[in-house]
């Protein structure tokens, strides 16, 4: 798909269904040709006049069927001629009656008169190999499209207006400099040429590297969201503690498919901050006599597997039983693994009730915040909110401004990295200059695959075949 063919491309770009309007895209040298054929302009038989300096205008018409002059739809046309446009290209966008078959009708008259179906994200992949957007910004366009809460659109759409590329052009243009005094000094052995101080160079950029990096993190949290297991035995309250919290913030972003029907999935934009968190209700088990059944040790381990953080739900108002013991411990261990303090927070539930002393199951997991809630009033869920959001920041790198890094570009940073620790390493050992340069060209060429300057067509492919069709 990658090969531009210099097709006329068109694809509907409004969603599937009845709507008002259904928008059909078209992009390329042939567009005004193609236009002209199918759209006859006001009640008449004429085609619109669709000249480059008569661009961006609206037109009312009809989509006729050029083989049988039947008419399709109502339209109206919309005619911008390059370069002014998101793909470059001279473009069309014909506003139909948004219904599915006026719709498909149009975009089948279009093609029959010589325009080819696009590929998914075929429009950005134009306009990012026509050099209107960078790698950055095109990947930027999938996070505002995709984006789940309002900050997590600010910053896409900041992204859109080339803040990732912007952020990297520090390391880059360092990078940039130290190679071409490398390679000079390698060309050029016996020539003075000033000595650059090569080491503090290349330690800047590795500065500026970490810093997109540590951001990474909590653009994590804002792209994909927060995966939150609640997780205790039976009966201390994990339901009710979810539809608590639910009903707190009744701003549930979206429902969850796909979660499989022994956890329950509910998405909030929690607390406010910002991100979309993910509860996992691990209750709803079966009651039986096999212990591991009765706990949902399975569940509960699947769930906290696939959570960056969890809420270990106690009922406050009896001793801590094995069962207790059992989970915490079992948290306490995903804490071992990732090396440091497990993301919990301990939720001390129905402490509407005396209390009875937690201490067993606390000293388990020392360091986790302890909160007191009563799940049926609601008593202690802003605490809780909040130490569940100290966990998952603290969890995201500090106070680092956040960047939407995907898997894809932080690999690629991460590389990059590499390789300048590596030149770093080596001029330490006072190594020739030219095998630093081999170094510092591969650190270069990493964040090259992040802004498009460097990459190839199987991995350009894979980003834009993330898109919808129209886009
Ligand atoms: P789960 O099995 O952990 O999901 O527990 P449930 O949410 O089903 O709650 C078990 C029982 O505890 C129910 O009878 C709830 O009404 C009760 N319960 C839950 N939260 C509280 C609370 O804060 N105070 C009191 N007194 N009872 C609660």
């Amino acid at each position: 798909m990658l090969v531009m063919d210099g097709a006329t491309i068109v694809a509907i770009a409004t969603p599937p269904g009845e709507g008002g309007i259904g928008v059909v895209r078209l992009s390329g040298d042939d567009a005004a040709v193609i236009a002209r054929r199918v759209f006859r302009q006001g009640h008449g038989d004429r085609p619109p006049m669709l000249r480059p300096d008569r661009s961006h205008r609206l037109i009312y018409g009809r989509v006729v069927d050029p083989t049988t002059g039947e008419p399709v739809d109502e339209a109206l046309l919309a005619w911008m001629a390059a370069p002014h446009t998101y793909t470059r290209e001279d473009t069309v966008e014909l506003s139909c009656h948004g219904g599915s078959v006026p719709v498909r009708e149009t975009l089948r008259v279009l093609m029959a008169a010589g325009a080819r179906h696009a590929e998914p994200g075929e429009f950005t992949l134009r306009a990012f190999l026509n050099g209107r957007l960078d790698l950055t910004q095109a990947e930027a366009v999938l996070n505002v499209v995709g984006a789940r809460t309002t900050e997590g659109l600010r910053l896409a759409v900041a992204d859109l207006g080339g803040e990732l590329g912007t952020r990297l052009q520090p390391a880059r243009d360092l990078l940039v400099g130290l190679l071409a005094y490398l390679d000079a000094a390698a060309d050029f052995p016996d020539d003075e040429i000033p000595p650059a101080d090569v080491v503090s160079e290349m330690t800047a950029a590795e500065a500026a590297l970490v810093d997109v990096l540590a951001g990474a993190r909590a653009g994590m949290l804002y792209r994909e969201g927060a995966q939150v297991a609640l997780v205790g035995r039976p009966n201390v309250g994990k339901s009710s503690l979810l539809n608590a919290l639910l009903r707190a913030e009744r701003a549930i972003v979206t429902p969850v498919a796909g979660t499989t029907r022994d956890v329950i999935a509910e998405t909030v934009n929690l607390g406010g901050f910002g991100f979309p968190v993910t509860l996992l209700d691990t209750a709803g088990i079966a009651e039986t006599v096999d212990l591991v059944e009765r706990l949902g040790i399975d569940r509960s381990r699947r769930a906290i597997d696939a959570a960056v953080a969890a809420v270990l739900v106690l009922d406050g108002s009896v001793p801590p039983g094995p069962d207790d013991l059992a989970v915490a411990a079992m948290l306490a261990a995903r804490g071992d693994q990732m090396g440091a303090p497990p993301a919990v927070v301990i939720a001390i539930n129905k402490s509407d009730l005396p209390a009875v002393d937690q201490a067993a199951v606390l000293e388990l997991l020392p360091g986790c915040p302890v909160v007191e809630v009563a799940a049926t009033s609601g008593l202690g869920l802003p605490a809780l909110e909040a130490a569940l959001g100290g966990q998952l920041r603290g969890d995201s790198g500090g106070q680092a401004r956040p960047a939407l890094i995907t898997t894809r570009q932080r690999a690629a940073l991460d590389r990059s990295l590499t390789h300048l620790r590596d030149a770093i390493a080596m001029h330490d050992a006072v190594h020739p200059l030219d095998l630093l340069a081999t170094d510092v060209r591969a650190a270069l060429r990493a964040i090259g695959e992040v802004t498009g300057e460097a990459i190839d067509d199987a991995v350009l492919t894979e980003i834009f075949a993330r898109f919808c069709i129209g886009k």
